[in-house]
């Protein structure tokens, strides 16, 4: 079994420019059996961000200016969904037979703009929808913060706080790369970890747990710096012990090339920490299959 629910496609800002097609066809060669769509729709708290708001010791404002403000439409970085479900449905039509297709969407921080991710919710009928923190309360983009400037655990009660508002919202299917900051807070003289911030880390999973929310795995990581999926395996196995059921696997693939990358990896550390099942979604409702 080989299910990828976290893609990108040219519909989403920073993904390569390259149809919902071509993503099936990548898919079905590669034999994934089901694969879920969720284009980045990402929202903010207010409608600009001012550089001199920010001290350039801590953030990398051009950076941001550069890949991020001009996507924006003022509180929300949108997706033509209508265009990429109509996509979606096509293939359904050409490619039902050999592939199930998901049309889900990846929500970043929801609680930011509240009242626009509801009108989303209510424009459109997705399979599932992530949640991710990508933002901090400050309106920016984690992928710019200068982390060496910055003390961890400043860093992660900040983001844990978002996460703790986002489960408030609560209006998600699947808590998208919890560790996420990861990705970008390592330097050269560290390794980043969630180890010493368990006790946040344990609020989150029996969050999900009783509001039956999936954990993600994640397998991006597993070609950056960490060199394995996310989130790391005391984490997987503390989610089991919990007793969590719910978890989902994605690349978080941004071109058709990367569909698929590192799931039979993400699949066996899942199994590992004593899943037998991995969970996809149709129509919002969660579907166990056998790993
Ligand atoms: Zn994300
Ligand atoms: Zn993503």
């Amino acid at each position: 079994m080989i299910i990828d629910l976290h893609t990108h496609t040219m519909y989403s800002y920073d993904a390569e420019n390259k149809p919902v097609s071509a993503h099936v066809q990548a898919a079905v060669q590669r034999h994934v059996d089901v694969l879920g769509f969720t284009e980045h729709v990402d929202f903010f708290r207010g409608e600009l961000l001012q550089e001199s708001d920010f001290s350039g010791e801590t953030v990398d404002f051009e950076g941001y200016r550069r890949e991020i403000e001009p996507f924006r439409r003022g509180r929300v970085i949108p997706s033509d969904l209508t265009a990429q479900q109509k996509e979606i449905e096509a293939c359904r039509e050409t490619y039902g037979r050999k592939i199930t297709l998901r049309a889900g969407v990846e929500m970043g921080q929801p609680h930011a703009a509240p009242e626009l991710a509801d009108a989303l919710l209510e424009t459109y009928a997705f399979d599932y929808v992530i949640g991710s923190i990508h933002q901090l309360s400050n309106d920016m983009d984690m992928y710019f913060l200068r982390y060496e400037n910055i003390h961890p655990d400043d860093f992660w009660k900040a983001y844990f706080e978002q996460m703790h508002h986002m489960l408030e919202y609560g209006k998600f299917h699947i808590l998208g790369h919890i560790d996420y900051p990861l990705r970008v807070m390592k330097l050269p003289h560290n390794r980043p970890s969630l180890r010493g911030y368990m006790d946040y880390v344990d609020e989150v999973l029996r969050e999900i747990r009783d509001k039956g929310i999936a954990l993600e795995s994640n397998t991006k990581g597993m070609f950056g710096w960490q060199q394995q999926p996310g989130p790391e395996d005391f984490i997987l196995q503390r989610y089991h012990e919990l007793g969590g059921e719910l978890i989902t696997v994605g690349s978080d693939s941004h071109g058709p090339e990367t569909i698929a990358r590192g799931i039979p990896e993400a699949l066996e550390r899942i199994r590992q920490a004593g899943f037998r099942y991995v969970t996809d979604f149709a129509d919002g409702t969660p579907i166990q299959h056998g790993i």
